[in-house]
């Protein structure tokens, strides 16, 4: 661990408010070291910036206070709210996160109907069992998550295409200097 540790993943404001102890079990934060180690660290390190930890880990009363779901991740140190501290922000981690290809969920919380800005992320890791990689999206004021379409969503996935192009020009060159030492060869030959 690098960038982030236990103890900022078991914080919770509301927690200290309620006085409620927010205590992880040793499996738990196995499953937070999992998380930090395997996706918040590379991608910290990838970002160049800070990254502020809203939500880490939950006890269930904790969870039943914040409103999450019954069955969250939370509940199971698989799961952090991560922000860049704007929604711009957020895209470019959520950018990062999706090319990476290294996490099980990625819900961007509350954007806008028409644009993918999150308020902010939710990434979850499981350190026993099949990671998803399934991208979904909650929209303000609309119940529900929905499915995010990651090649036409993210315009760094797009970006990729100069590159492609670049690769291609070059082996068009390449075939120029083959076809053109081919040509000498046939010549020596004749
Ligand atoms: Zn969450």
């Amino acid at each position: 661990m690098k960038y982030f540790t236990i103890s900022e993943m078991l914080k919770s404001d509301t927690a200290l408010k309620m006085r409620i102890w927010n205590g992880a079990t040793k499996e738990h934060e196995e499953n937070l070291r999992a998380l930090i180690e395997n996706v918040l660290d590379p991608l910290r390190e990838q970002y160049g910036h800070p990254i502020y930890v809203t939500s880490g880990y939950r006890c269930p009363k904790l969870n039943n206070l914040v409103n999450g779901a019954p069955n969250s991740q939370h509940m199971r140190g698989e799961a952090a709210d991560i922000t860049g501290g704007s929604p711009a922000e957020n895209l470019k981690l959520a950018q990062m996160i999706a090319e990476s290809g290294k996490f099980d969920q990625m819900i961007l919380e509350e954007v806008g109907p028409n644009d993918l800005l999150p308020q902010w992320i939710h990434i979850t890791w499981k350190r026993n069992g099949w990671n998803r990689k399934n991208i979904l999206k909650k929209v303000i004021g609309k119940a529900g998550y929905i499915t995010v379409d990651v090649a036409n969503s993210f315009p760094i996935s797009r970006k990729k295409e100069p590159a492609a192009c670049a690769t291609g020009s070059l082996t068009k060159i390449m075939k120029r200097i083959l076809l053109y030492f081919f040509s000498l060869r046939l010549r020596a030959t004749r």
